[in-house]
């Protein structure tokens, strides 16, 4: 590649970084201050989605062409991917579009953590269609040993600080003791 072609190259990168640095560093300021302490219903959420324009700014954590398309949610706390909310919402469909939830948390452009009662989800903001469901202690960034029967994480001694009695119902119905 010819040399002036790298320079200029080179440059947008500087000011593509610069640019995205500049709104994260904006971004956690203001997510700092507003995380939202109040919950949403799924039905708000899948309602922002549906009826928001793409966000037109520059992801600072991806190369454009990699970007997944998102949205800037009021609810979120900023930019994220339309399919890590449907995602999201795939998941919680069971509980019914009334279904209760708030922010613990965001990492600027990189995660976010959405809680909905006992569950904690994991939405990544530099891919497309990433939301998984995390261990049931609030703060713990780790998956659980079985997103089904195990909702805690082997790590931390989060699932050895469980009660006897919750063990029990977490067991699989056929080796529960008589
Ligand atoms: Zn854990």
């Amino acid at each position: 590649m010819p040399r002036r072609q790298n320079t200029a190259a080179q440059r947008a990168r500087e000011v593509q970084r610069e640019t995205g640095a500049k709104y994260t560093t904006a971004l956690r300021e203001a997510t700092e201050d507003t995380i939202r302490t109040g919950t949403f219903s799924l039905q708000e959420l899948l309602a922002e989605c549906a009826t928001l324009p793409q966000w037109t700014g520059v992801h600072p954590e991806v190369d454009e062409e990699w970007a997944p398309k998102m949205f800037d949610s009021a609810l979120l706390g900023g930019p994220v991917p339309y399919s890590a909310v449907l995602r999201l919402a795939g998941d919680l469909a069971v509980k019914g579009m009334s279904a209760e939830m708030w922010l613990e948390s965001r990492a600027a452009f990189s995660s976010l953590v959405v809680v909905c009662g006992v569950h904690r989800f994991e939405l990544l903001l530099t891919q497309s269609a990433w939301a998984y469901e995390l261990c049931h202690v609030p703060g713990c960034g780790s998956l659980p040993l079985s997103a089904r029967s195990i909702p805690y994480c082997g790590e931390s001694e989060h699932l050895a600080e469980r009660s006897e009695a919750e063990l029990v119902r977490m067991a699989p119905a056929g080796e529960r003791p008589a």
